[in-house]
């Protein structure tokens, strides 16, 4: 047993318009009303619907993530968005290093750790996604690639600083493709996850972060995810984007 909070999180990608992602927050907290308080949830819309969904879910029990961050205060950097924009716009979480960030963005670890640094210094709540891709699971790489991907993202951070951030174990074969990783290989990733964690910034933190699991999440394999002793949540990407299914996956049976 452990006294870590679950936390299930929805990514929205680039999905929804102002008015839809209103739509969809104000359906989301009508279904999660009376809902179980022993779990943290979140949803992530794009840029241009935070501000208002956060009026929707205001007095809710779902709280506000952004997708990025840049780690500048302010500046001459156009098309980016600053940590205080996203404090302002209502956030209380926010998703760095998204696989499709670092496969379509030239996202990199180094990026990864300023952005997280952002986060950090601005009472933010950074969700750091890390996975290995298919080829380098296949050639055994696995724990290699996040062994890399905590230690470079996370550079130079102490264990206070890290108190609050997430993790969340993404294997990139399985974003968005419907293939799962099995229970048990989210179990053995997030074991070495916390292994990392414990060898870097010792037990406390190892034995207190929140490790979520993200790729094809549905209200049909959360359950058995969420029985690892190592899984402590989901970020879930395609079926956040329906209320219902998302409510689903949060009001999980255990
Ligand atoms: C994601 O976007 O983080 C994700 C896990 O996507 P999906 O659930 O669609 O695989």
């Amino acid at each position: 047993m452990t006294n870590r909070t679950p936390l299930i999180a929805g990514n929205w990608k680039m999905f929804k318009t102002c008015p839809e992602a209103i739509e969809t927050a104000a359906q989301l907290v009508k279904l999660l009303a009376g809902a179980r308080e022993d779990i943290d949830v979140m949803i992530a819309p794009s840029f241009t619907a935070l501000a208002p969904v956060s009026d929707v879910i205001k007095g809710s029990c779902v709280s506000l993530g952004a997708q990025n961050i840049f780690w500048e205060a302010q500046g001459a950097f156009t098309g980016e968005i600053s940590p205080a924009m996203l404090v302002s716009a209502g956030c209380k979480y926010v998703i760095i290093g998204h696989s499709e960030r670092r496969q379509y963005f030239n996202e990199t670890d180094e990026t990864v750790n300023k952005r997280i640094q952002a986060a950090v210094n601005n009472n933010l709540i950074p969700v750091m996604c890390v996975g290995e891709s298919e080829k380098e699971r296949e050639s055994k790489n696995t724990f290699s690639v996040l062994d890399k991907q905590v230690k470079k993202g996370l550079e130079e951070f102490s264990p206070d600083d890290l108190e609050r951030l997430v993790i969340a174990y993404e294997p990139v074969w399985a974003i968005g493709t419907g293939k799962t990783a099995t229970s048990d290989q989210a179990q053995e990733a997030h074991q070495f996850l916390r292994s990392v964690f414990e060898k870097s910034f010792g037990n406390t933190l190892a034995k207190s972060i929140r490790i979520l699991y993200g790729g094809s999440v549905k209200p049909n394999n959360i359950a058995e995810l969420m029985a690892m002793p190592d899984v402590d949540g989901a970020l879930v990407g395609g079926a956040s984007l329906d209320p219902e299914t998302f409510s689903n996956i949060v009001q999980f049976k255990r």
